[in-house]
C-alpha cells in the first residue's frame, strides 16, 4: 500500500518535471529493504531530492530530443549502525557500463593519487614482486604511479570505455565488477595482493558482502586493503549534500564499515583524514589479528558516537538545512536573473548536476558549464540540458557569475581565474549557504 502511494507520488512529480524537461520518463529502480552494513531493517527516510536523471548521464545533442530516464533520489539512515544509504537503487549495469568520469582529467585528483601511491609504497615497503590491485581503477591514474615506482599492478573496472583507455596506456585492466567471483578468478591468474586500493568507489558498490568476501579471498596474509571515501561526518558538518546521488549509494563512516568488515574476518587498523572531496577518510584494513590497532580508530568511533550517527535528530536537522540551501540558491539566482546577469556553472560534475536538478535550474537560467574534461565538452548536462564547453570559451562567454559546481576544487579554480575575478567575474559557492565570493 505504501509502495503504491510512493509510485503515485512519483507520477505526479514526473508530470511537473515534464513542464521543465518534456523528455522526462520514469526509469526502473529497486527499493532497498536492508542495511548494507549491519543487515538490519531499521532504515528510516530523512531526505528527498525528488526525481532526477542519472547525474553522470551527460547527453549528446541528438539525445536531447529522446526520452530521458528519471529516478527517485531519497536518503535513509540506519538507526542500528548509523549507515546512510539511498532508499532506491538503479542497476549497476545502467550506471557504470559507459562512464564519463576520468581521474586523470582533474589535476588536484592526480596529485592526490600520486601522493597516496608513494605513501603506500613507503609505509608497507612494497617491492617489484608485490601485486597492487586497484578496484574501480578508472583510467589507471593511481596504478600508473605504482608502475613508475616499479610495483606489479592490476586494475579492475566495470566501465568498458574507461578500461579500454587504461589498457591502451599499458595499465593492465580487467573489464568487470569486483566481486567474490572476479576475486577468485584473479587469485587463480595473479595470486594474492599485498595492497588492494578502493579509492572513491565504496559508495558505488551495492553489495558489500561480495566486495569484502572478494577482499578476504585476495588479500595477502600480511596485506593491506586501503579504502578512501567521502566521510559522512564531514558531509553532516558541511551540508555538502550533492555528493548523495544514484551512483553514491552509501554515505559511510567508520562504525558501520567496521561491522560489515568483521562479518568477513577483516578489521580496520588505522584511519587518516584527508580534506579532498569536502572531507574524506582513508581506512587501512587487514585480516583480523594481524596488525596492532592504532589508537586513531577509537578516536573516530568515539566521535561518531558523540555526534550520534544513529540518532534521528541529527538527520532531521540536516534535511531542514538542505532544503534551506536549495531555497536560498533559487532565490539568489532568481534575483541575479532579474538583474539580467549572465550565469554559468564551473565544473560539469555529477554533484553539480544534483544541485542544478534539485533547484530545477536549466539552460534558460544557466547559459553554459565550463569544464576541462575534453570528452564532456560538446555534451549537455542531464535534465538541465546546459551545454558543456571548454575553459577557453570563458572569455567569449563573458559571464557575470559562475556557480562553483566543482566546489571541491574551489581553491584551484579561483587561483586559475585570478585575472577574470579582477575584471569582475564573481563566483558563487553553494555551501554551507549560497554565497557570492
Ligand atoms: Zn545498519
Amino acid at each position: 500500500m505504501q509502495m503504491k502511494k510512493a509510485i503515485q507520488n512519483h507520477c505526479t512529480e514526473l508530470n511537473s518535471i515534464q513542464e521543465f524537461n518534456p523528455q522526462a520518463v520514469m526509469g526502473k529502480f529497486t527499493r532497498v529493504e536492508m542495511c548494507r552494513a549491519c543487515h538490519s531493517s531499521t532504515l528510516h527516510h530523512f531526505l528527498s531530492f525528488g526525481l532526477m536523471p542519472k547525474p553522470n548521464g551527460f547527453l549528446t545533442k541528438q539525445n536531447l530530443n529522446k526520452p530521458e530516464r528519471y529516478f527517485p533520489l531519497n536518503v535513509d539512515f540506519c538507526s542500528t549502525c548509523g549507515m546512510v544509504q539511498l532508499e532506491e537503487v538503479i542497476s549497476p549495469n545502467e550506471l557504470f557500463d559507459h562512464y564519463v568520469y576520468s581521474s586523470s582529467a582533474s589535476y588536484p585528483m592526480v596529485e592526490h593519487l600520486r601522493n597516496l601511491a608513494k605513501e603506500l609504497v613507503t609505509r608497507f615497503s612494497l617491492s617489484q614482486k608485490d601485486l597492487v590491485l586497484d578496484v574501480g581503477s578508472n583510467d589507471g591514474t593511481l596504478l600508473s604511479v605504482f608502475k613508475q615506482l616499479g610495483i606489479t599492478i592490476l586494475g579492475i573496472d566495470p566501465a568498458k570505455n574507461i578500461a579500454e583507455i587504461a589498457n591502451a596506456q599499458k595499465i593492465p585492466t580487467i573489464n568487470d565488477f569486483f566481486s567474490q567471483v572476479s576475486a577468485k578468478k584473479i587469485l587463480t591468474s595473479h595470486g594474492t595482493c599485498k595492497v588492494i586500493t578502493i579509492v572513491n568507489v565504496l559508495a558505488q558498490i551495492p553489495d558489500w558482502d561480495s566486495l569484502f568476501a572478494g577482499v578476504k579471498t585476495l588479500l595477502h596474509k600480511e596485506g593491506t586493503c586501503l579504502i578512501e571515501f567521502p566521510y559522512l561526518v564531514d558531509t553532516l558538518k558541511t551540508f555538502e549534500f550533492d555528493t548523495m546521488y544514484h551512483e553514491h549509494q552509501s554515505m559511510v563512516s567508520v562504525h558501520p564499515l567496521s561491522i560489515a568488515l568483521r562479518r568477513h574476518c577483516l578489521e580496520i587498523f588505522d584511519v587518516k583524514h584527508d580534506p579532498i572531496h569536502g572531507g574524506s577518510i582513508r581506512v587501512f584494513i587487514s585480516h583480523i589479528g594481524v596488525r596492532k590497532i592504532c589508537k586513531r580508530v577509537d578516536v573516530y568511533l568515539d566521535e561518531e558516537n558523540t555526534i550520534g550517527i544513529s540518532n534521528p535528530d541529527i538527520y532531521s536537522a540536516y534535511a531542514t538545512k538542505v532544503y534551506e540551501i536549495r531555497d536560498e540558491m533559487i532565490q539568489l539566482l532568481n534575483s541575479l536573473i532579474h538583474q539580467k546577469k549572465k550565469i554559468i556553472g564551473y565544473g560539469a560534475t555529477a554533484k553539480g548536476n544534483v544541485l542544478l536538478n534539485f533547484c530545477r535550474l536549466n539552460h534558460i537560467q544557466i547559459s553554459a558549464i565550463v569544464d576541462s574534461t575534453t570528452f564532456k565538452q560538446g555534451l549537455y548536462t542531464p535534465g538541465s540540458h546546459i551545454p558543456v564547453v571548454s575553459e577557453s570559451q570563458l572569455d567569449k562567454l563573458n559571464p557575470d557569475y559562475a556557480i562553483l559546481t566543482a566546489w571541491n576544487f574551489a581553491d584551484a579554480i579561483l587561483k586559475k581565474n585570478k585575472q577574470r575575478i579582477k575584471k569582475g567575474l564573481k563566483f558563487i559557492r553553494p555551501y554551507p549557504i549560497p554565497t557570492v565570493l
